[in-house]
């Protein structure tokens, strides 16, 4: 891709904007950044581009810049139907995401990792089994570096995981991996989407251009990813909980199953640290994206048996008389709360609400009803929420974190859980949800174990 002299935009400057930015300019590109940001707000970012050449549009978008660009960089944190931007295509303006550029400059075997919930997990696991098994391993995209760093850096890797999300999705042109990841698609964003279906169609894209020389690990449990199956130009690795599969990846009485081509490993699930049943899902789908792409199973079931999980993802944080209390702030839809209280049979005390995404909370009614004894709603999600599932238990409403936690405290019975899984984002209240489970966490904390109780 030749980039010398080229006119190039680069919309959003945040880190991925910088690294972009840099890229462009050591290839010789005349680069322009903008940002509806002023640039009191931007610079710490400025500073980080201080030494180059580079035109800056900040506080506004002009519409000419964009329909003048050879090429438009879209960042990870900007839709892509801003105006200015569906000007620039029905220009056919070419308008890319940060990944697609990256994904250009890069030859090592890929995973790309999407699904509404668990790329997180997915995305880190898979490179900490890369590792453990001896590739050097870039780990990025939505997960925090961009992947546009790598190529910056000239590090040689033999192997790259990327975590995307449906946005960056939504700006990929040729993006082929050799191995695409689809975990779950449930409601999410829908703040964000016109409707549910353009929501999975951009999940959908991780596909696109893969031909039959590469893999689409595909979890058949899932009825809607299932049900894409017979779509994919890739060969179909096929992993569930419930069915043994000839061909794929499965679990069955206390192992997970690769079978593939003749090859045959099992894996016992009692040694992994990391629990509950979606983190199965997320397994399997790491084992089959390493296994396919040359791990060793047994150095692959040493990084298995190492990984604890990541922070804000139903993590324990104390007990408090008989009270086990676990944060998953990160449980920001519907689908990821489900699963977090699939993991536990009864007794849940269950603090939820936050910013409303305009979802439906209906489908947490059934596990409501049948396992959480308390439920405490925050937030500005907290009536709807309440309409939907308020008449199911015992239900409160809290005006902050702090209530809630206190309310908990008093409620919930020895024995008890008690679950911290907003199905909501965090922003009506908190910068981010790692803010919120922070937040949480200090309160659970500095509760009274004594005689205060
Ligand atoms: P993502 O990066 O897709 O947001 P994370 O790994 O950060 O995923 O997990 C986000 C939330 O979803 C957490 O609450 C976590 O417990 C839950 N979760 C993780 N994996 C899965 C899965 N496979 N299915 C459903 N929920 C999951």
């Amino acid at each position: 891709m030749e980039l010398l002299n080229k006119k190039i935009l680069v919309v959003g400057l945040a880190r991925t904007g910088v690294a972009v930015a840099r890229f462009l300019a050591a290839q010789g590109a005349r680069v322009t950044v903008t940002d509806m940001k002023d640039e009191a707000a931007l610079a710490p970012f400025l500073e980080q581009l201080a030494d180059l050449d580079i035109d800056y549009e900040l506080g506004r978008h002009e519409r000419h810049s964009f329909l003048m660009a050879d090429l438009i960089v879209v960042s990870p944190g900007v839709p892509m139907d801003i105006k200015p931007l569906l000007l620039a295509k029905a220009q056919r303006r070419t308008v890319i995401s940060e990944i697609e550029l990256a994904a250009r400059f890069l030859t090592a075997p890929l995973v790309a990792i999407t699904g509404t919930n668990g790329k997180t997990t997915t995305t880190t696991l898979t490179g900490e089994i890369f590792a453990a098994c001896g590739f050097k391993t870039f780990v990025g995209g939505n997960i925090g570096n961009p992947l546009i760093e790598l190529v910056t850096s000239g590090e040689a890797v033999d192997r790259v995981v990327v975590e995307l999300s449906s946005f960056q999705l939504e700006g990929i042109v040729d993006f082929r991996p050799q191995v695409a990841v689809l975990l779950n698609i449930t409601e999410d964003h829908l703040d964000r989407y016109a409707t549910y279906q353009e929501y999975i169609d951009a999940k959908l894209r991780i596909f696109e251009n893969q031909t039959s020389a590469d893999y689409a690990v595909l979890n058949m449990d899932d009825p809607l990813v299932a049900a894409y199956a017979g779509k994919m130009k890739a060969r179909v690795v096929p992993t569930s909980q419930r069915q043994e599969l000839a061909q794929g990846i499965f679990y069955r009485n206390g192992s997970i199953v690769y079978r593939w081509e003749g090859r045959e490993e099992l894996f016992a699930t009692a040694s992994f640290r990391l629990k509950g049943v979606h983190n199965i899902d997320n397994i399997m789908a790491a084992l089959a994206s390493t296994l396919l792409l040359g791990c060793d199973a047994g150095q692959a079931l040493a990084a298995l048996e190492a990984f604890a999980g990541l922070p804000h993802r139903m993590e324990f944080v104390r007990e408090v008389n008989g009270v086990a209390w676990y944060e998953d702030s990160k449980g920001t839809n519907v689908g990821s709360v489900v699963k977090s209280l699939e993991s536990f049979d009864s007794g849940i005390t269950l603090i939820a609400g936050g910013k409303d995404k305009g979802g439906e909370y209906t489908p947490l009614a059934g596990l409501v009803k049948e396992r959480v004894g308390h439920l405490i709603l925050i937030g500005e999600a907290k009536e709807r929420m309440c309409n939907a599932l308020g008449s199911l238990t015992d239900t409160h409403l809290a005006d902050t974190l702090e209530d809630a936690v206190t309310l908990a405290h008093r409620l919930t019975s020895p024995g008890g859980v008690v679950l911290f899984s907003p199905a909501c984002s965090s922003f009506d209240m908190f910068k981010n949800y790692e803010e919120r489970g922070e937040r949480f966490k200090s309160l659970v904390r500095s509760l009274d174990d004594g005689a205060g109780r």
